[in-house]
């Protein structure tokens, strides 16, 4: 297979990447599952709390439209480790440098468009 490489990462770093991926999308899922069965429990109509039980509602709501965005970022990015287009700056298509990549593993931008955006 000729597999045209877009990026001057090695398969190690590619690796350490793809696990963070992995672990970084379990514990979304995990979490938006906990959003969840919180969100679908029946308020209790003779709670006191009620008012607050539907403030900490709205707070959840913010947070799974978050976690749900983060997950899609990092599905994006896994389904660029797997097409061999991850890793290069979609906007100059510079290779992204791994100390970013790292910390911060779904970048589809390097540091210089990041700032531009
Ligand atoms: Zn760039």
């Amino acid at each position: 297979m000729n597999q045209i490489q877009s990026s001057h990462h090695s398969s190690i770093e590619h690796d350490f990447i793809r696990n963070k991926l992995l672990e970084k999308k379990a514990e979304l899922t995990t979490r938006l599952d906990q959003i969840d069965i919180t969100i679908h429990t029946p308020l209790d109509p003779d709670s006191s709390e009620q008012a607050v039980e539907l403030e900490n509602r709205e707070v959840l709501n913010y947070l799974c439209t978050e976690a749900q965005a983060e997950l899609s970022q990092v599905n994006e990015a896994l389904w660029r480790l797997e097409n061999n287009c991850y890793g290069s700056c979609s906007q100059c298509r510079q290779t992204i440098p791994y100390e970013r990549l790292r910390v911060y593993p779904y970048a589809d931008k390097c540091i210089a468009c990041e700032e531009k955006t």
